[in-house]
């Protein structure tokens, strides 16, 4: 099976005012099927150009139909736009997978969250309200929540559905009109959203999607001046530049930027409930995720035995293609593979305990970095403290609960954490002590469900996403006061 069996539409071009146009100087960037290392097809090099025309359609958009349209239509639209894409699971699931290197189950249930988005959003489109507010006597004063007006939007490869999800789906059920930069290394998962939302009907500038490189398109967009909301995912660097140009303009930014997040395992844990939860955190999307969990917590007398079940699984794990749909599959690129190897390299003065097994059979050309279980005693080494990127985990013994806790808010990082332990008393002390933006109890959900507010403090980032959280990020708030005697 190759792309064309699931492509619909041509990659090559970028979504303006609801037209699919070439990049106005006609460059194209290759993208690369991670599995293989073999070029997919073309994709839209855009450039300031075709920034400005993307933030001007939606501006158009912000003025006309779509501005005016009720809060109930837009809803109804980002509805019907979760029913289309569940039409296309298949497909979506099988681009993702070819573009991200994902395996097709993986891919296959970014389909599925990318539909809950839309459901999600499209049903709280007109539940978000203004209130009252009791003032001094003869006023009457309220609260009118506005949309910001133009959102930009940068996504990164690893998750590109479920991040166009939470971030355009809510800018668009808040009433904002959307400019899109999806990740260089992945982007068909979100040209075909485009499209669908174009089948829909959703106004044409409402959303608007243009491919490019970061340091061209993407650094366009987030400086560009008639942006009134960024929303950025991706590395601290990265962030950091467009928490800059943002404040160049004054407008918000929610950054979301990864994590080092931690699983606490304390001795009364079910081992047998934590084990699937603790391994798959880390492995997941070959570890390419930001609520990632790369540090595994254990209480001294139960170290040795984590270890050991964690190294089981580890020897079992099968790495290969993503539509072989193995346990895991390859890094986005050969850049993300060299980062990943140099860091199992800087592991070497620890202990490895365990590796997955690359299939013989892969392609030569893919980007397959070896699954790794480390035990360290030390929490500073750079592998127990810097975002990897990669499916390698370090466990880490500790004492007691304040070195539990010592050691999980030892990081710059703070995305989501969980917590493993029978004792009630316990699991609530933890949970407000750890500096975490989500905290789960004898589960982790790695950013959880759509209805649950996701972000980070510290270097993780700031301002949330997903839940009704998110729809109040991409409104602001005006208070009227009117006097009347
Ligand atoms: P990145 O931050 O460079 O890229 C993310 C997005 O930002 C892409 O769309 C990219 O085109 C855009 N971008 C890059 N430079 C830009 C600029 N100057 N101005 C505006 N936009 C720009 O991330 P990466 O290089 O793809 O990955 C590097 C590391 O970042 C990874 O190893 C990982 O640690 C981290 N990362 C985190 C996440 C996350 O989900 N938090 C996602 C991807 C990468």
């Amino acid at each position: 099976m190759t792309l064309k069996d699931y492509i619909w539409f041509d990659p090559t071009k970028c979504l303006i005012g609801g037209n699919w146009v070439s990049p106005q100087n006609g460059d194209y960037i290759p993208l690369i099927n991670p599995s293989t290392g073999e070029e997919l097809c073309n994709i839209a090099r855009g450039q300031s150009g075709d920034i400005d025309a993307g933030v001007s359609a939606a501006r158009s958009a912000l003025d006309g139909e779509w501005g005016r349209m009720a809060a109930p239509e837009r809803g109804r639209m980002l509805l019907e736009l979760g029913r289309l894409v569940l039409t296309k699971v298949d497909e979506l699931a099988h681009l993702e997978a070819l573009d991200v290197g994902k395996p097709l189950k993986q891919a296959h249930a970014d389909v599925i969250a990318l539909a809950r988005y839309m459901e999600f959003y499209g049903g709280a489109a007109d539940k978000l309200h203004g209130t009252t507010i009791p003032y001094l006597d003869g006023y009457t004063v309220y609260s009118l929540r506005e949309p910001h007006g133009v959102t930009g939007h940068i996504v990164p490869w690893n998750y590109p559905m479920q991040i166009i999800g939470r971030s355009v789906g809510a800018a668009l059920a808040a009433g904002n009109a959307a400019v899109l930069k999806p990740a260089e290394e992945a982007c068909l998962t979100a040209l075909a959203f485009g499209d669908l939302a174009m089948q829909v009907g959703i106004p044409s500038g409402a959303i608007n999607i243009i491919p490019g490189l970061g340091a061209e398109a993407g650094a366009a967009l987030s400086s560009h001046k008639n942006v009134e909301h960024i929303s950025f995912t991706g590395s601290v660097d990265v962030g950091s530049l467009i928490q800059t140009a943002a404040a160049q303009n004054i407008v918000p930014v929610t950054l979301e930027l990864g994590g080092k997040s931690p699983q606490l395992v304390f001795e009364d844990a079910d081992l047998e409930a934590a084990l699937p939860f603790l391994v798959n955190a880390g492995i997941q999307n070959a570890g390419q995720t930001c609520s990632a969990s790369s540090r595994i917590l254990v209480q001294k007398s139960r170290y040795a035995e984590v270890l050991s079940l964690m190294a089981d699984r580890y020897n079992a794990l099968q790495i290969g293609p993503a539509l072989s749909d193995l346990d895991v599959g390859p890094l986005i690129s050969q850049r993300q593979k060299k980062i990943v190897d140099g860091f199992i390299e800087k592991g070497s003065d620890l202990e490895k305990i365990a590796s997955g097994k690359i299939i013989a059979d892969a392609p030569l050309g893919g980007s397959y970095a070896v699954p790794t279980l480390f035990a360290s005693h030390d929490c500073t080494h750079c592998l127990a403290q810097d975002e990897i990127f990669g499916p390698i985990q370090v466990v880490i013994p500790f004492e007691d609960e304040t070195e539990a806790l010592a050691i999980a808010n030892g990081t710059d990082y703070g995305l989501v954490a969980s917590v493993w332990t029978q004792d009630g008393a316990r699991q609530m002390r933890t949970a407000k002590a750890i500096r975490s933006g989500q905290v789960f109890i004898n589960n982790y959900g790695a950013g959880g469900g759509v209805e649950l507010p996701f972000g980070g403090v510290g270097k993780s980032g700031h301002g949330r996403e997903k839940g009704f959280e998110a729809l109040y990020g991409f409104t602001k708030l005006k208070t009227v006061a009117a006097y009347h005697g």
